[in-house]
């Protein structure tokens, strides 16, 4: 089967191997290996020498322990959206209490970095800039260097959902100097769902001394103290742990710059592919993202016809649109586990049912 959806992705069989270990203490000495191992790596990939907490939750689970590890209610923070991803990280912050100040652009269209430098001149108040590196609702990546170092002429701290992007597509967390960088297992890691992996700044913790937001589940300092000692603060999901330490080692032994690379070429391939039978992409193609392309359909095919006889003839699985995309977009994702020849595989069998599809 070709499961070409934005996460879960599928997992190569090592990885699906390393499940089926028998479980261990968490509290003991081979977990305590593992978390380090893994947490020694995945600084290896986040470009970062900042912490990297380990939380058991999907991505959603970490966009909100991040704002809740760093903010106030009543604080006032500046939330970029393009899309799905973007309006939920406002969603979270507006509903622990923060005074969110929204800048919205057209889906399709990246952030432009130069509203954000305007609103943070206007209103010198703001503490945090919220912002999505790869908008997967949309097949957008936005232009997070720029983004950040904006938010630093201001000494803004930076919170960023690389959900979708973090090992596909470069992110240096330290050279850009983001604070706080989120992703999660079931994205381009090659791992099924149940882990959210989130970097903390120095920056971030002194954030963190004035965030008065309620937290118990997402505490960052019982975080941190509990992986000293090689644990979490609450039971980890093990068997996902072990996923993530073999995937890192594919992804660590591939290197990152030629995962990057592969990520790039697929994505071009498909998107030529895509163009090459007839359809258009979603967003301006200079701004089109390596992990999932967003394409649209034309008025007389039906997107959920066209997904049901690729699912049901073909064994390809496609995204359709989210919210007032439904219907009117299909989104194809190639992270983590893909190759061109995964990616052939989808163009073919698109061509066949296209016509079915139609009108
Ligand atoms: C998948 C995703 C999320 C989080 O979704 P979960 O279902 O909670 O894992 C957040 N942001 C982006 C950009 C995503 O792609």
């Amino acid at each position: 089967m070709q499961l070409r959806i934005p996460g879960p992705t599928p997992c190569p069989p090592e990885v699906l191997q390393a499940m089926s270990k028998q479980m261990i203490n968490h509290r003991g000495k081979e977990f305590s290996e593992l978390i380090h191992d893994i947490t020694a790596k995945l600084k290896q990939v986040f470009q970062t020498k900042a912490d990297i907490l380990l939380l058991t939750a999907s991505g959603t689970g970490g966009m909100e322990a991040a704002i809740v590890n760093t903010l106030s209610p009543g604080d006032k923070v500046l939330s970029t959206s393009n899309g799905v991803f973007g309006d939920r990280f406002a969603e979270i912050a507006e509903l622990y209490g923060a005074k969110v100040k929204r800048l919205n652009f057209e889906w399709g269209k990246p952030t432009d970095p130069n509203v954000i430098r305007q609103a943070l001149k206007a209103d010198g108040k703001i503490k945090a800039v919220l912002s999505t590196h790869n908008e997967t609702s949309t097949g957008v990546t936005n232009d997070i260097k720029t983004i950040s170092a904006i938010a630093k002429e201001f000494d803004k701290l930076i919170l960023v959902d690389a959900i979708s992007s973090l090992s596909c597509i470069n992110l240096p967390a330290d050279d850009w100097q983001c604070d706080v960088v989120i992703t999660a297992s079931q994205k381009g890691w090659m791992v099924p769902p149940g882990l959210s992996m989130v970097s903390f700044s120095k920056r971030a913790w002194q954030a963190y001394a004035k965030a008065k937001m309620p937290r118990c589940y997402w505490d960052f300092t019982k975080a941190k103290n509990f992986l000293e000692k090689g644990q979490t603060p609450w039971t980890p999901a093990v068997s996902i742990c072990y996923a993530l330490a073999a995937s890192l080692d594919s992804i660590l032994a591939e290197g990152l710059g030629n995962v990057f690379a592969r990520h790039a070429r697929v994505a071009q391939t498909t998107r030529d592919g895509i163009k090459s039978l007839g359809f258009s992409l979603f967003p301006e193609e200079k701004y089109a993202s390596n992990t999932v392309t967003a394409v649209k359909v034309a008025r007389n095919t039906s997107v959920d016809k066209l997904r049901q006889i690729l699912r049901d003839e073909y064994d390809v699985v496609l995204a359709g649109g989210q919210r007032k995309l439904s219907g009117k977009i299909f989104r194809i994702g190639h992270l983590g586990w893909v190759s061109q020849g995964d990616i052939e595989v989808v163009l073919q069998a698109l061509k066949r049912a296209l016509p079915r599809a139609s009108s």
